[in-house]
C-alpha cells in the first residue's frame, strides 16, 4: 500500500499528490531538514522546511532519503547564514552533480 504525499507548489499555486518516490526528505545539521519535489505543472524545485514529527512521517512512508553533510555545505562557498528552505535548494543541487550514496542511510 502507498501512501500518497499531499504538497502544495508555490510557484504555480497546484496542488498535487505525489507517490513518495517523488520527494526527497534532506536530512542535515540545523535547519536544513527539509523535503523537497520537482512541480509537475511549473517543473519548479520546491523545498520545504520539515520538523522532526513531519521528517518521521515522510520516512515511514518510503520517501527517500538524503543526508546533507557539512562537507556539502561547506561545498557551497556562498552559504554562511543558517540554512532556509530556499538555500536547500542550492545544496540538493550541489549533492545531485556527485553520486551520493542512500543506501546506507537506511
Ligand atoms: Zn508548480
Amino acid at each position: 500500500m502507498t501512501t500518497i504525499i499531499r504538497v502544495h507548489c508555490p510557484g504555480c499555486s497546484a496542488d498535487l499528490t505525489l507517490d513518495p518516490g517523488e520527494v526527497l526528505l534532506t536530512v542535515g545539521p540545523g535547519d536544513a531538514t527539509g523535503y523537497r519535489f520537482i512541480c509537475r505543472q511549473c517543473q519548479a524545485r520546491v523545498a520545504y522546511p520539515a520538523n522532526p514529527r513531519l521528517a518521521l512521517i515522510l520516512r515511514h512512508a518510503g520517501v527517500p532519503i538524503l543526508q546533507i553533510t557539512d562537507e556539502a555545505i561547506t561545498a557551497v562557498p556562498n552559504v554562511a547564514d543558517p540554512i532556509s528552505a530556499s538555500e536547500v535548494l542550492v545544496f540538493s543541487d550541489a549533492i545531485d552533480a556527485t553520486d551520493t550514496p542512500q543506501d546506507e542511510l537506511t
